[in-house]
């Protein structure tokens, strides 16, 4: 293949790519409009029978559009030329009929006819909804090609007075555009400073870079005229040399006249002409489709660059919604628990943030040890527990039939031992209020873990695992700090009441009306020694409590929440894992378009490429 060639392939393939992806729908719409834009196709422009879809005929070599007198292009058609390799079947594809390939071009023909009656009806009426085709032959060069209905002057029998105005305006929304190459044709049995063609041509390129002046019917013109001050370009100079052309007439069409003999005749006719001899290696259709594809080349050379830009943005765009989104699921078990452990681990990762700080929330557990705990203490009922009446209750009660001697050491003990009792509900709400805190974190986390988004019935299953690690840690919180109030009852300090000053002293002159004081004052001392105890142990719980808390949940959930889901996945076969991998479908639908976008682009980079270096 030629340079010339794989570029315009490769104009045609992006463009392919983007009429495909424009399909599609997505955001990214204005790239598929710039790049349509960045690349070129040919237009051609000229009056109603000038030969223009005649011209794009030789152009493509084969037989396939209707033509004829009267307007018989109502619609544009847009037709995209594909260059096979030497030998393989020629075939031509509709854009609205995807998948049916058409090997006889008489049915395309008809196709074409069929399609344009169904958006205009059997009428004289025109629509500007393109028809698109493709031709996919190892007899064309990579083109594409733009069929226009034909300007007019008036409105006939079924048209409406619009219709010249429409027609116009429809051609000139095509050719307006900077990357159009336009295909000015004009009959030459008409006289030039006539051509409907050339007028607008030269409104809408002024400079006229990007025009070429085609002239038809040669063979149509008077005896003794010749159309050599057009085609040598003094009548009207274009920056591209005009060319002429000869096209099969309509009794040539009627005999159905073949496009190879149809050339054939072309090259002689320049070839044994008088007036065009000398210029028949730069005349016909052949000529022109050469012509027009080395400036097409020029242009793309032209262009590479920004293209090359603007499809790498896309690339890049397209993959960092790709990495958000997430990778397409893997087919084998091992990719897919690897993909499960990645998820559990991003997870993992956000939970630890949450903890350790850097995302809000493991604040909260600080503020049980340091607010609710401490609170919950102070608001024990000691001083009703500890109160002279209940004092001297359980005093009495341990005491039995003999009052005590000196010290009541049973009556002390059943006051702490109750006392302590009162502690075991503020541990309990301790381990309690952590649990709810690390479950609040687990549920933020996973909605915060962007790469399960896409995995509903993952995130539920995680949910559960790790909700049901953290009812086992909070056994574990219960127990163990519970355990800690048992410690603190199961014994006591002994140095404390060694410590304590002896009551005997106070009991120096006991007088018998003083005996009821004296046993109101003994009770007191004997609650507030307790209490002074009790506020001894609650300083050492509200210390250890937070020990034990930390250490049988926080800890926990941080090293070990997953541990138990982890051997279980372990345990699952690929389909159970491909179940729980059970996707979002919208997400699922999102991601498969933008791979799909991401693969053409990546395709359409490789082939720039791939031509930008031949030379
Ligand atoms: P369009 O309306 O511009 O697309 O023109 P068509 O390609 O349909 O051609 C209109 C008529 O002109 C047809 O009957 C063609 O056979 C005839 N025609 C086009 N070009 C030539 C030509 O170079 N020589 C002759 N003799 N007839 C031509
Ligand atoms: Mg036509």
């Amino acid at each position: 293949m030629t340079t010339m060639e794989s570029l315009i392939g490769l104009v045609n393939r992006i463009q392919r790519a983007c009429t495909v992806l424009g399909d599609y729908g997505g955001d990214d719409n204005n790239t598929f409009s710039s790049l349509w834009e960045a690349l070129p196709s040919v237009a051609v422009v000229g009056g109603q029978s000038s030969g223009k879809s005649s011209v794009l005929e030789s152009i493509v070599g084969r037989d396939f559009l209707p033509r004829g007198s009267g307007i018989v292009t109502r619609r544009p058609l847009v037709l995209q030329l594909h260059k096979l390799e030497g030998g393989s079947q020629e075939y031509a594809e509709f854009l609205h009929l995807p998948r049916r390939k058409f090997t006889d071009f008489s049915l395309v023909r008809q196709e074409i006819q069929d399609e344009t009656d169904r958006v205009t009806g059997k009428t004289k009426q025109i629509s500007p909804i393109p028809i698109h085709l493709s031709i996919y032959s190892p007899y064309v060069v990579n083109l594409t090609l733009i069929d226009l209905p034909g300007l007019t002057k008036v409105a006939v029998e079924g048209q409406p007075e619009s219709i010249v105005q429409e027609i116009e305006t429809m051609v000139r929304s095509y050719v307006e555009k900077p990357n159009s190459i336009i295909l000015a044709i004009s009959p030459a049995n008409q006289d030039i400073a006539t051509s409907d063609a050339i007028k607008l041509a030269r409104e809408v390129d002024p400079t006229g870079e990007r025009t070429f002046g085609v002239l038809t019917k040669l063979d149509l013109m008077d005896k003794g005229t010749n159309a050599l001050d057009v085609l040598e370009g003094r009548s009207y100079r274009l920056q591209h040399p005009w060319v002429g052309i000869v096209n099969r007439s309509q009794a040539d069409i009627n005999k159905n006249v073949d496009m190879i003999i149809a050339r054939r005749k072309e090259r002689e006719y320049f070839a044994n002409s008088p007036d065009y001899g000398h210029l028949a290696n730069k005349m016909g259709s052949e000529y022109l489709a050469k012509l027009l594809s080395q400036h097409l080349e020029s242009v793309i050379r032209a262009r590479i660059p920004s293209i090359t830009s603007l499809i790498n943005k896309s690339i890049e765009e397209l993959e960092s919604e790709l990495d958000h989104l997430g990778r397409p699921i893997a087919l084998d078990a091992g990719a897919q628990l690897y993909t499960i452990l990645e998820l559990c681990r991003a997870f993992e990762r956000i939970f630890k943030e949450h903890l350790d700080g850097g995302r809000p929330g493991g604040d909260r557990i600080y503020n049980v040890f340091d607010n609710q705990l401490p609170a919950a203490l102070r608001k024990l009922p000691l001083d009703r527990h500890l109160s002279l009446q209940n004092v001297r209750k359980v005093v009495s009660e341990s005491d039995g039939y003999q009052p005590h001697l000196i010290a009541p050491e049973q009556g002390y003990r059943r006051l702490i031992d109750g006392a302590l009792n009162y502690f075991r509900g503020p541990a309990e709400a301790s381990v309690d209020a952590v649990h709810f805190v690390l479950k609040e974190l687990v549920r933020k986390s996973i909605a915060e873990t962007q790469e399960l988004k896409r995995f509903p019935t993952f995130q539920a299953e995680l949910a559960a695992a790790a909700y049901q690690a953290l009812e086992r840690f909070r056994e574990e919180g219960k127990k163990t700090t519970l355990r800690l109030v048992d410690m603190e009852s199961s014994y006591l300090t002994v140095e404390f009441f060694r410590r304590l000053p002896q009551e005997v002293e106070k009991a120096e002159n006991p007088a018998a009306s003083n005996s009821d004081r004296y046993a109101e004052g003994h009770f007191r001392r004997i609650g507030s020694n307790v209490s002074s105890y009790i506020g001894l142990v609650s300083d050492t719980l509200k210390n250890t409590i937070p020990k034990a808390v930390v250490y049988c949940q926080v800890r926990q959930a941080k090293q070990s929440l997953l541990n138990h889901f982890y051997t279980q996945i372990g345990k699952k076969e690929g389909k159970q894992l491909l179940q729980m991998l059970d996707e979002d479908p919208a997400m699922m639908e999102r991601r498969q378009q933008c791979a799909k976008r991401l693969e053409l682009y990546k395709a359409a980079r490789d082939e720039i490429d791939s031509v930008s270096f031949v030379r």
